[in-house]
């Protein structure tokens, strides 16, 4: 039963690099994310109420906006 345990053998080796390799690659980009998440607090645009990661928000005297083109409108978002 030589032929046997080889396969068993490989068998066993391809399952533990899979292993491996998956317990190195995807927690890896999880804490990555989840560091990333905890650096940058979530902040409300003031004009269209979304909620937007801080590092990605713009500033304008107290007030946070989503994007360009909402910090240009303002904070009023009733004007019409
Ligand atoms: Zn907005």
């Amino acid at each position: 039963m030589g032929l046997f345990r080889l396969l068993f053998w490989i068998a066993i080796i391809c399952a533990a690099v899979w292993l491996w390799r998956r317990f190195i690659s995807a927690p890896k980009a999880a804490r990555q994310a989840k560091r990333a998440q905890e650096a940058s607090p979530m902040v409300r645009c003031a004009h269209c109420g979304v909620h937007v990661l801080q590092t990605q928000a713009l500033k304008q005297d107290q007030h946070w906006f989503c994007s360009q083109a909402h910090l240009a409108q303002g904070t009023q978002s009733g004007d019409r």
